[in-house]
């Protein structure tokens, strides 16, 4: 073995795991080490079935990860994976995904088990990202965490003292789906009931609140951003609020008050220690005045509406590890698994 090799192996702690993290249009892998250390990790086009050969290129890649630092698939202990839902985690099945027809009802735990030959610990994307952020990212100095995605839909996930709180039917911590509006004429969901946080704060959400508004505001910069040959889109929302448009501006603030909706059901139910907000659609996130405008107005509307203690020890802030949260956080549940074993 080269000189070269061994120095790297000594740049990570035994044992490895490896997370893969599957998503509509890409699928994730990554091995990190003992202390969810990035070993290494790519993607690959999700293919339109899973049994298109997609977890035996998964092994590959894994395989291709461990060789050029020493190590081989025996220094792997175990393997996470996380998929979108609806999904049956105790029996390791991916019933009904939307938009991958080809995934539905699919054992996708056992074939990945015999694809690496590891055991396979089987999760829900939003837990893995949550546990991957609460192992090494946003929420690594708590004991309890909650996250919430705002991306196409709000994902959202729960980790208590360790363990992701995943309920009987797989559907724990779905904050997105919490209802925040009982008028009548709240928002449909994605999932066709009416009022919930995802139909206010994912990124079609902002558009469609937008749209409506958007005839009040004639002199708004998104009426020449939309005539142009491209449709209204959170980011450019995000954009006219940067250079100061008073209909996107308000449309931030209004995004933070529902959110903050959303986080004071968590807060009540749940009390996590700290709430993470990951995703895209952030206003540009804490790098962007816009965004850290979104997420200060988010912490000051939730705190005016929960008890007082648990607005004194308030934490909101942004997510850390992007879109490597899920294949860290799938490997961090291998690992917790492997261990408790
Ligand atoms: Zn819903």
């Amino acid at each position: 073995m080269p000189d070269s090799n061994a120095s790297n192996q000594s740049d990570f702690q035994l044992p490895l795991y490896a997370g893969v993290d599957v998503g509509g249009t890409n699928i994730k892998v990554g091995v990190v080490d003992d202390l969810g250390k990035t070993v290494a990790h790519s993607k690959f086009p999700t293919p339109e079935k899973c049994s298109d050969g997609a977890f035996d290129r998964a092994a590959e890649m894994m395989d291709q990860f461990l060789e050029p630092h020493g190590f081989s698939r025996e220094d792997v202990a175990a393997v996470g994976l996380g998929t979108p839902g609806p999904l049956d985690m105790k029996k390791g099945i991916l019933t009904a995904p939307v938009n991958m027809p080809g995934w539905r009802n699919v054992p996708v735990r056992k074939m990945l088990a015999q694809s690496t030959g590891k055991s396979v610990t089987y999760a829900n994307d939003a837990g893995a990202a949550a546990f991957g952020e609460y192992w090494v990212g946003g929420g690594k100095d708590y004991d309890s965490m909650a996250l919430l995605t705002l991306g196409t839909g709000v994902g959202g996930g729960i980790i208590y003292q360790g363990m992701s709180i995943d309920g009987a039917q797989s559907f724990g911590s779905e904050v997105g789906h919490a209802t925040i509006d009982t008028s009548a004429n709240a928002r449909t969901c994605n999932c066709g009931n009416r009022g919930h946080l995802e139909a206010y704060t994912s990124a079609t959400g902002v558009v469609n609140r937008t749209a409506e508004l958007l005839p009040d505001y004639p002199s708004s910069k998104l009426m020449d951003m939309v005539s142009e040959t491209s449709a209204l889109s959170a980011l450019m929302v995000s954009n006219a609020a940067d250079a100061g448009d008073e209909l996107a501006i308000r449309i931030v603030d209004e995004t933070a008050e529902y959110l903050a909706r959303g986080i004071t059901i968590v807060a009540h139910v749940v009390n996590p220690a700290a709430f993470v907000l990951g995703g895209a659609m952030n206003f540009g996130g804490a790098e962007s005045k816009m965004g850290r405008r979104f997420l200060n107005e988010t912490v000051s509307k939730v705190r005016s509406a929960v008890f007082p203690d648990v607005a004194k020890n308030l934490v909101v802030d942004f997510a850390q590890l992007g879109g490597d949260a899920g294949f860290i956080g799938a490997a961090g549940l291998a690992r917790e698994n492997h261990r408790s074993a």
